[in-house]
This record gives C-alpha cells, structure tokens and sequence, in this order.
C-alpha cells in the first residue's frame, strides 16, 4: 500500500485544492484517469473540456483540479441527480465519455459497519486504526487500479452541453435586485425573483 507522501504528485495536488485527502477525492482522481483513458483529456484552459458531474461530493474538486473546468467558466455542469457518473466532453475532438462508478466505493460496505461504532463513540481504539487503515487501502485502489475495474466507461455520442452565453437580467419587483430573466418566476404581470418566491411561499 502506498504511503500518502508516496501519492502521485497530481493526486497531491488534488489534496492540497481540496483540504483533505478522502475516498471521494479519489473517486474524482480516477473517473479523471478513466476519462483519459478513452480520450486524452488535457487540462482545460478555455472550456473546451466540458465535464457533467452527477453529484456535489469530494470528487468534483478532483475534476475541477485536474482538468480545470469550474462553475465560474462554464464547463462544469451539476446534475443534482446523487450519481457518481462523470462524463466529459471535449469541445475539439467532439468526443464525449460517460465515466460510471461500478457499485460502491471500493470497501465501503466493509467500512459502513466500523464507521456506525465510531460514530456512536463505540468503537475501539484498534477498530479505529482499523478503520483509518481501510480508507487508505480504499484511496489506494482507487488511484492505482485500472479503470475498467472501478468504472463502466463508455463512449457516447452526444454533444457538449451549450457554452455559456451573456444572459439579460431584470429587476424583481419585490426585493429590486436584478436576476437571469431565465431564472425568474412571473407573478401577475411581474417577474420575481426564486427568492422572494421562497421567501412569500
Ligand atoms: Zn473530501
Ligand atoms: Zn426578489
């Protein structure tokens, strides 16, 4: 098992942009690698790598990390949808994978029982280390193992989700604040904000 000083540098640095090193991260590390696998993703400097992500978890700093798609340009798509899927695009080569992880976390199921005793102040200092010594074995199957073994990675055939474009805004008439006119709910003859539509619900 690889110690964490032994890591490779681009999973160190996954670790420093994230703040912690976690299964998660890892999970994003390799759907990254798998990514490469099939398509030879570089880092993106101006969203030509779109990546749709599934899931709000660890994983997606990895993915903003390593091929540099982020919310503020545009290339980093959420789907509240609670799935460790990944798919990217490439704007370029107009190629796309969809990256799915097969089941759980490597050694989750295993981990779930000792994690309820910690959680409950009941477990044992050696069910501890034994629990810490897990998620390391879980981080090192996931940074090392082929991809094929961890995911279902799947060429598709489908376009990048549309490129960011100036969007015209308005002013709610409750609160006077402007907002996307596309994010806006009409009221009446008005167009509100989905916050004061919140807040008058
Ligand atoms: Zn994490
Ligand atoms: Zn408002």
């Amino acid at each position: 098992m690889k110690e964490p000083e032994n890591y490779p540098d681009d999973f160190k640095d996954c670790i420093e942009f994230h703040g912690h090193v976690c299964p998660g991260l890892a999970i994003g590390y390799a759907a990254v690698k798998a990514g490469k696998h099939v398509m030879h993703l570089t880092s993106s400097s101006d969203e030509e790598i779109v990546t749709v992500v599934e899931n709000d978890s660890c994983a997606v700093d990895a993915i903003q990390k390593l091929l540099g798609c982020t919310f503020g340009k545009g290339n980093l798509v959420f789907r509240d949808w609670g799935k460790q899927v990944y798919t990217f695009y490439d704007r370029n080569s107009g190629r796309a994978a969809r990256v799915a992880l097969k089941g759980e976390m490597p050694l989750r199921s295993t981990m779930r029982a000792i994690r309820q005793k910690i959680d409950s102040g009941n477990a044992t200092p050696q069910e501890i280390e034994e629990f810490k010594q897990m998620r390391n074995r879980s981080i090192d199957m996931l940074i090392n193992s082929d991809p094929n073994a961890i995911f279902e990675i799947s060429e598709i055939d489908s376009a990048a989700p549309p490129e960011a474009v100036i969007v015209e805004t308005r002013a709610c008439s409750v609160c006077g604040e402007h907002a996307m006119v596309s994010r806006m709910v009409h009221r009446g003859n008005d167009m509100i904000c989905k916050q004061c539509e919140a807040e008058i619900q």
